[in-house]
Formats: C-alpha cells, structure tokens, sequence
C-alpha cells in the first residue's frame, strides 16, 4: 500500500524553514512517498501581526514555489494549500485567501489563545507561568471547534499543540474533545496526524490516542503530515503514525485536491 500523502510542510517564506519545496519534493521521492502538500503559513491581514508567516505580498512567490516544485518532479503528485490560522473575527480574511489562488485544501490551526499568545511559541514560554493550564486547554478546544464550525478548513492542523511542551492539564478534557470533535464531524474537516510532536518536549503525536479513538468512534476521517519544516522531516515517523491510526481502528484516511476529498485504504 502506498504511504498516505504528506499533506504538511512548509517553505522557507515562514521565516522559520529552511530547503525550498524543490528540496522537499526531492525528499518525498527517496521516502518513497507519492503525493505531499505545501501547507505553509498563510500570511494576516496585518503583516505586522507576528514575525513567523509569509507577508501578504508574498502569496503569489508561495504559489510560484510549489508550482515549480510540480513542473520539476512530474513523478510526485504536489498539491497547493496553507496552514491558515484561525482566529475569531478573521473568517473574511480567510475567505479573501481562499479565492485568491486554486488551492487544493485549507488546514485550519489554532496557534493563537488571544492576539498576542501563540501557545506553541518558544519565545513565549514564560507566558504559561501566569496561566492556568486547563483554562488555556479550554480555550485553545474552544478556537478550533470554532474553526470547524466556519465551514473554511478541510483539515484541522495538530488538534492538541498546548501539549508542545509538556503543558498537560490534570482536570478530564473528554467534554473539550467530544465538542471539537462534534463540530469537525459536522462540518466535514478531517484532522491530522500529526508527527511534530514526536520531535517536540510532549514526543507524542498530534493529537493524542485518547483524542483519535474518540474521532473513530465518531467517524472523523484523518490525513497524515509530518510538519516538516525542513527538507529530512519530509514523511517523518509515518509508520509510527499509520500504526497508531491501525491501532484505534481506522483503515481509511483522505485527502483534497481541488477542495474535494478523496478517500483511501491504509
Ligand atoms: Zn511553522
Ligand atoms: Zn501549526
């Protein structure tokens, strides 16, 4: 069975990646994938708004990446996407995106718990001294089951990212999860496996077990990206992740071109 499509990684125009997608591309081949996504960071409606995403002004250079990308590797199947951040009042904003270029799907992920906190930031750390950890759980479920509930995303990235750093709240989240994970049934997304975390402090997969039997159990389909920011993550710990889908049951996942989903045996 061929490995399921990588369908998360980035570019260097995130000011946080290094290897063009060329190099990604170059990678994909000698792992033995087939068919991968560029999901990088979407740029803000304010540029000004962080320092980790590509300007607005730098979407068309992003396309033009990846369609290189395509033109140099005919043998790989390369789709076009972002990983666009969800945040409440932002829902135009994304809609503008989304008509500007043919993508082929959206990953809608939380990073932001209020305008100036990225939880997953590792300049930020400090920031989760002044918090209580289930109160930021709380709302970082709150945001994505938001997020859901647009109807904008295909695919919700890395569903559980406050564990980046070990950040885990003692108090049972099971009503946080059942509410994000009704919504993602809901409004058709998928969620990812997501293999970052095994390179992070919480060296677990995005999201949990925990979280992904209780997406089986309600039917949510999966995709599967390493988040590779970084040429040799490409495909990263995919058997790892492909056992764990097994594991809790699942046989199927998807994937989107043209913002339609596909659906494969694994
Ligand atoms: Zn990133
Ligand atoms: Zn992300």
């Amino acid at each position: 069975m061929p490995l399921p499509p990588d369908c998360h990684m980035h570019t260097p125009l995130c000011k946080h990646a290094s290897g063009e997608p060329v190099d990604y591309a170059r990678r994909a081949l000698e792992v033995g994938l087939t068919e991968i996504g560029f999901s990088d960071h979407s740029p803000m409606a304010r540029d000004d708004f962080d320092d980790w995403r590509m300007f607005s002004n730098q979407l068309d250079e992003y396309v033009e990446k990846v369609r290189k990308a395509q033109r140099d590797f005919p043998q790989l199947t390369i789709r076009l996407a972002l990983e666009v951040d969800f945040v409440p009042g932002h829902e135009q904003w994304i809609r503008d995106l989304a008509a500007r270029h043919p993508w082929d799907y959206f990953i809608g992920s939380v990073h932001y718990v209020s305008d100036n906190w990225a939880v997953d930031s590792p300049f930020k750390l400090s920031e989760w001294k002044h918090r209580d950890t289930f109160e930021v759980w709380s709302v970082y479920f709150e945001r994505l089951t938001m997020a859901a509930e647009t109807g904008l995303f295909e695919i919700i990235g890395h569903a559980d990212l406050p564990k980046k750093f070990g950040h885990r709240p003692t108090q049972d989240c099971t009503p946080l999860y059942e509410s994000f994970l009704d919504a993602t049934k809901k409004h058709n997304c998928a969620i990812e496996l997501n293999t970052a975390g095994l390179r992070k402090d919480c060296r677990e997969i995005y999201p949990s077990r925990q979280i992904l039997e209780l997406a089986f159990q309600k039917g949510v389909p999966i995709t599967f990206g390493s988040d590779a920011h970084a040429p040799n993550e490409v495909g990263m710990n995919f058997a790892e992740a492909i056992s764990l889908a097994h594991a809790v049951g699942y046989r199927q996942r998807v994937q989107f071109a043209g913002r339609q989903r596909q659906v494969s045996a694994i």
